[in-house]
């Protein structure tokens, strides 16, 4: 598998860690407007291979990206201290618009996954002017948020993040809609697990946990500048649920077109990742509740796009 990857900074250069260890790729490039971060970032990856995975890893312009099975964008401003990733639309739109310009037309079989920010803003344009079919066009949507969400459902409930099936779906931003009614926790719902197991879970808890999963970004980039650990683990999810054709339900950003009574905007939803992209979206029985924060949601995308 080769793979690109554009934009060398945290959020690039630690997807490309995860994936020298995973031993997946057989040959990395990494990409960014600042070429000697690029090649400083390929040279300590080099530093692991006698230690790691065979792969080959190198510093590359967009020329070198031609026939890759994926291009990976994480080009482009990251969020700062009191900053929304909203704020971030107009200068992340200009770059994206140059890198899709260059590098879709060398890599015409690639599935082009986004996780610039805003995201979904940027994967509606990637989208419309890629050139690509939508289904190879993959937002990382809110694979991060609902890692986040099942964490800390976890944290309250004491059970694995793995043994929750939980969701977030609509803006990867702000407007985020954590999916209640449909958790299941170790094959129950949340009202059986919670009698099942002696726990109380109240209106407070629903809340603080809605807030942590929501607010999660604010704190850590207050705290240390940026995140990219929990996004390079959503990216090596989609790449390898792509790569092995798992079929496997993902809350990926993705073109509506109808579903959810949404249309022409790209929001997180559950899709079937498998290979050649998303398979199909599905539809999940969201409360009335839900279903209007999910609309608001998609009004806060669609009045950001810029086409
Ligand atoms: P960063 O500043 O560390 O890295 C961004 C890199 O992009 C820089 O090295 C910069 O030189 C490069 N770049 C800018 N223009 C470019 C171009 N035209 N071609 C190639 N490279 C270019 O930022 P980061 O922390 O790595 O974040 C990258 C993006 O990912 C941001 O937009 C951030 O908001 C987003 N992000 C998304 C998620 C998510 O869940 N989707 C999570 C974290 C960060």
């Amino acid at each position: 598998m080769k793979i690109s990857i554009i934009g060398s900074g945290m959020v690039g250069a630690t997807f490309a860690y995860r994936l020298l260890v995973s031993g997946m790729a057989s040959e990395i490039v990494l990409n960014d407007v600042n070429k000697e971060r690029a090649e400083a970032e390929a040279e300590e990856l080099n530093h692991c291979l006698a230690t790691e995975q065979n792969t080959r890893v190198r510093a590359g312009s967009y020329q070198d990206t031609a026939d890759s099975d994926f291009i990976v964008i994480t080009a482009g401003m990251a969020q700062k201290v009191g900053q929304t990733r909203l704020d971030l639309a107009s200068a992340n739109a200009t770059i994206l618009r140059g890198i899709l310009k260059e590098v879709c037309s060398l890599s015409p079989n690639a599935v082009l996954i986004i996780a610039s920010n805003p995201l979904d803003v940027m994967t509606y344009i990637a989208v419309k002017e890629s050139g690509f079919t939508s289904n190879k066009v993959i937002g990382s949507g809110t694979v991060l948020d609902s890692a986040r969400f099942r964490y800390y459902l976890g944290q309250k409930l004491g059970a694995n993040p793995k043994d929750i099936f939980a969701y977030v779906i609509g803006e990867h931003g702000d407007s985020q809609v954590q999916v209640f009614s449909g958790i299941s926790i170790k094959g129950l719902s949340l009202q059986t697990y919670c009698k099942e197991f002696g726990i109380n879970f109240t209106q407070q808890d629903e809340q603080d946990i809605v807030e942590k999963t929501s607010r999660a970004a604010y704190k850590i980039i207050k705290a240390k500048g940026s995140t990219y650990y929990g996004i390079a683990s959503s990216l090596m999810r989609i790449v390898k649920a792509v790569w092995r054709d798992e079929k496997v339900l993902l809350p990926v950003c993705c073109l509506l077109q109808g579903e959810y009574a949404l249309d022409d905007v790209c929001l997180a939803v559950p899709a079937v990742v498998g290979k050649d992209g998303i398979k199909k979206i599905v539809q999940l029985d969201l409360t009335e509740i839900e279903k209007s924060r999910l609309a608001a949601s998609s009004k806060i995308v669609k009045d950001s796009n810029i086409l």
